[in-house]
């Protein structure tokens, strides 16, 4: 006979996992309470152990890789919460195309680099963007002209449905304006552990955006600037409105842009200019910036909208307020909580809703709220 005991011992937790652990110093917006349960995983195995475990003890598991796009609670996350910190890089070649594939914990401006730094062309516009790889295809991630869905091949993930290792293609991730399947049907599904790009051998730099196009021009760049070119005044660009992660940035403590680019379509883009024009917020010939979207939308600067409702670079309330260098960023000014940032999220958006009829939806994900306290945000 077996000796066994009753009621059986709760399974022992994977090697690793940490009890009780502040969030807020793992994220750049620096607020939220503990992690009930928290590990770095290294490898899959480790990540599907970690699964199976929580999965076992009825507990909820969140993904976590550089903090760079959450809010966490203030109450923390009564769960697991899981860093993919699987590393790794490796490229093949063939022909003119490079395929270079990271672990989901490579950290993604070191891999923009490196490309950069082989002549590998499609990433260097991404410069200076925070967070790991593994995030990336998320919400897609986008700047000065470029998406990571625009090279991204594959995304390899454990699907938790089936405890299965799945590599998604281009098509199947549903990459749109900082959207994929990933934050859609797929939520929670999926975890992320590594992810293949399509880049080209000693190829052209992408120089599409204005803003940046004027920036080279300025720096007496030629008509085909290098990759590292590109890099160099995409990062500067990106320092000048303090979004780069610097040590001793007065507005580091951010998610970057808090809210995403409304893209509307026809008639809500008929309303908002009529909106805007009435509220006499342009100058003489002055006209509002807009950029076409995919579907035939308009997208609409949110930092654009929030200024001219009234809020400028600078302002705020006590703990938070917006970045002194850029209208889209809140900034944790010091002592903030989730609840203060939230506050003044609220009046951000309800300020642009009443002026214009245009209602912004964050970007970061929430961790650790429950649904009714962030639907009037989220809206869903
Ligand atoms: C200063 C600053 C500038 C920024 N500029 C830009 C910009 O120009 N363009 C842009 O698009 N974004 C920008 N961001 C937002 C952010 O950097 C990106 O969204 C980045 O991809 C987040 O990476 P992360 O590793 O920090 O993810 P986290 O913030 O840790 O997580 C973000 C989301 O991804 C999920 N996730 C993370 N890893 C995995 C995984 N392995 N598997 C499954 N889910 C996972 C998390 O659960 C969460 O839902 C900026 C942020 C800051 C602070």
């Amino acid at each position: 006979m077996r000796r066994s005991t009753f009621p059986p011992p709760p399974p022992r937790a994977p090697e690793g996992v940490q009890e009780n652990v502040l969030l807020a110093p793992r994220t750049t917006l620096c607020v939220g309470g503990p992690a009930a349960h928290f590990l770095e995983a290294r490898d899959e195995t480790k990540v599907l152990e970690a699964l199976a475990w929580a999965r076992k003890q009825g507990i909820d598991v969140a993904f976590l890789g550089g903090g760079s796009n959450v809010l966490v609670a203030d109450r923390g996350f009564d769960g697991l919460v899981l860093r993919v910190a699987i590393g790794g890089i490796n490229h093949a070649m063939e022909g003119d195309r490079v395929t270079l594939s990271a672990g989901a914990g490579v950290s993604w401006d070191a891999l923009v680099a490196m490309a950069v730094e082989h002549g590998w062309a499609g990433l260097e516009c991404l410069s200076g963007i925070p967070g790991d790889v593994g995030a990336a295809p998320i919400q897609n991630i986008g700047a000065y002209g470029q998406e990571a869905g625009d090279t991204i091949t594959f995304v390899y993930c454990i699907d938790r449905r089936s405890g299965a290792t799945v590599g998604i293609d281009r098509a199947g991730c549903r990459f749109g304006y900082r959207d994929s399947i990933f934050k859609r049907r797929g939520r929670g599904r999926f975890v992320v552990v590594g992810v293949t790009f399509s880049l080209q051998r000693n190829g052209p730099a992408t120089v599409r955006y204005p803003e940046l196009e004027r920036f080279l021009r300025s720096e007496g760049a030629g008509a085909s600037p290098s990759l590292a070119e590109v890099r160099q005044a995409v990062l500067e660009l990106r320092r000048r409105k303090s979004m780069l992660l610097e040590s001793g940035d007065e507005n580091a403590r951010s998610a970057g842009s808090f809210f995403v680019n409304p893209t509307l379509d026809e008639e809500e883009w008929a309303r908002a200019r009529a909106r805007i024009e009435a509220a006499g917020v342009l100058g003489g010939g002055e006209s509002i910036p807009q950029f076409p979207a995919s579907g035939g939308r308009v997208k609409v600067p949110a930092a654009w909208l929030i200024e001219r409702a009234g809020f400028h670079k600078g302002s705020g309330e006590g703990t938070v307020g917006l970045s002194t260098k850029h209208a889209l960023a809140i900034v944790n000014r010091g002592g903030a909580t989730a609840e203060d940032i939230l506050r003044f999220a609220r009046r951000l958006r309800d300020g642009v809703l009443a002026r214009f009829g245009v209602r912004l939806v964050p970007e970061p994900v929430f961790l650790g709220f429950q649904p009714h306290e962030i639907e009037d945000l989220v809206g869903h």
